[in-house]
């Protein structure tokens, strides 16, 4: 088999860039080794940046978006009893930012590229597990890949590793031409999906002394919700009365609406990391959204991010298309990682200041309240958290 573009996975960074290549008149296959059902259903990302949507319209892939995505002007913060809802409108010169599930996303870039809704997109073949990239550096990178039982190659003129954090694209690089940067969280999230209407109107993000909570939501009659648990938490020491207390204890304020309780459908422990592997290219191969690097889910960055790589990678390739040159595809790597290194320090920031850690001092407590307390009484302070929670202008 041969194409322009290999890409490797069909998570959101794999499909967008299908879309946006397949639009630019640029031939590409994408390889995912799931099934389409797994990669429809896998429970992730719920807060779309505004620069995210309008790139989804931009390709036509926003009609259901803009029907029943929420779109919220705020969110709120509870620390001590107290509640500060900052305003992002007011802080940011008008922006926002959408509530629309990853899954629902995944399921409109899937549908568009199998030509559900009219013209097919570019090949996509579920079940196919990539299992190397050769020759990364050429100008003829090659994709080994297992599909229906039987090894095949996929040659391309670029190669773009959309396959998330454990994917193998990154390993294809030599040890000795990267640096990574790592930390790890002493704590995990436990998420829960509730049907049962959300209690609130926006996003709640509540730093309790018993740890952190957030009450999110995915529509209108499915809540989200999060609560910070011990490394290596079994989800089965959780009861469902458990963890609906325990959410109503953290995210409990004064004047507060009670925590409506409902039927829990799923329940999982996400462990936080921060990672990021330099430089996002290798020759030929091109690293996008995780595969590339993560963040803790607390700025809700991770999705966005993914999305402003590849709208640079696309915009790179296609100008490497229509005139030869080859400047903004040298460029990629610094372009993106200029707005990776932005996104891991807030949410970074969003996670230090939310969490109290195991082993935290009576010091730390207090400057982690004198942080949100700053938030919630200086409009610079606030203005800060809504630009970047809103997302920084795409470069
Ligand atoms: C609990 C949780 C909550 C989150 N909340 C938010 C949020 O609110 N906002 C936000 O912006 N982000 C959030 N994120 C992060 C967000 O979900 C990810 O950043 C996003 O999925 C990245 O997209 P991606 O396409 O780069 O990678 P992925 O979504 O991981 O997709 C990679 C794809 O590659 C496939 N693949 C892997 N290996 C291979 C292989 N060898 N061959 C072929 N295919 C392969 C995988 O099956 C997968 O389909 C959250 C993440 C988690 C875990």
């Amino acid at each position: 088999m041969r194409t322009t573009v290999g890409i490797i996975g069909a998570g959101p960074s794999g499909l967008l860039l299908a879309r946006l290549l397949h639009r630019a008149g640029i031939d590409c296959v994408v390889l995912e080794s799931r099934d389409r059902a797994y990669a429809e259903q896998r429970q992730r990302a719920g807060i779309l940046e505004q620069g995210t949507v309008d790139a989804l319209r931009a390709c036509g892939a926003g009609a259901r978006l803009d029907r029943e995505g929420l779109i919220h002007h705020g969110i709120e913060l509870r620390f001590e009893g107290r509640r500060h809802r900052i305003d992002f409108p007011t802080a940011t010169g008008g922006r926002s930012v959408a509530v629309y599930a990853q899954t629902e996303l995944v399921k409109d870039l899937i549908a568009l590229q199998l030509g559900e809704n009219g013209e097919a997109g570019p090949p996509l073949l579920f079940g196919a597990e990539a299992l190397a990239v050769e020759k990364p550096d050429s100008a003829a990178p090659e994709i080994r890949f297992r599909h229906e039982g039987r090894e095949r190659t996929l040659v391309c003129q670029v190669v773009a590793g959309c396959d998330g954090f454990h994917g193998i694209a990154r390993r294809a690089v030599p040890a000795e031409r990267v640096r990574t940067f790592e930390r790890t969280y002493p704590y995990s999230w436990l998420g829960v999906l509730a049907d049962v209407p959300p209690s609130c109107e926006e996003l709640i993000y509540a730093r309790h002394q018993r740890g952190f909570a957030l009450h999110s939501m995915r529509s209108p009659h499915v809540s989200r919700l999060y609560l910070q648990v011990d490394n290596g938490t079994d989800p089965a020491e959780w009861s469902h009365e458990r963890i609906w207390d325990e959410l109503s204890v953290r995210l409990g304020a004064d004047g507060a609406r009670p925590l409506e309780r409902g039927p829990i459908s799923a329940v999982s422990v996400t462990p936080m990391r921060s990672f990021v592997q330099e430089p996002m290219r290798h020759g030929s191969l091109f690293l996008a959204g995780d595969a590339a690097h993560i963040v803790p889910p607390t700025g809700a960055k991770g999705l966005n991010l993914a999305v402003s790589d590849v709208l640079t990678l696309a915009r790179a390739l296609v100008q490497h298309h229509r005139t030869g040159s080859t400047e903004l595809l040298d460029g990629y790597s610094e372009t993106c990682l200029r707005r990776v290194w932005q996104a891991e320090r807030f949410s970074f920031f969003m996670t230090d200041t939310l969490h109290p850690r195991p082993d935290q001092s009576p010091f730390e407590d207090r400057l982690q309240v004198a942080q949100l307390d700053r938030i919630a009484t200086s409009a610079t302070a606030s203005a800060e958290l809504a630009e970047n929670y809103v997302g920084l202008p795409l470069s």
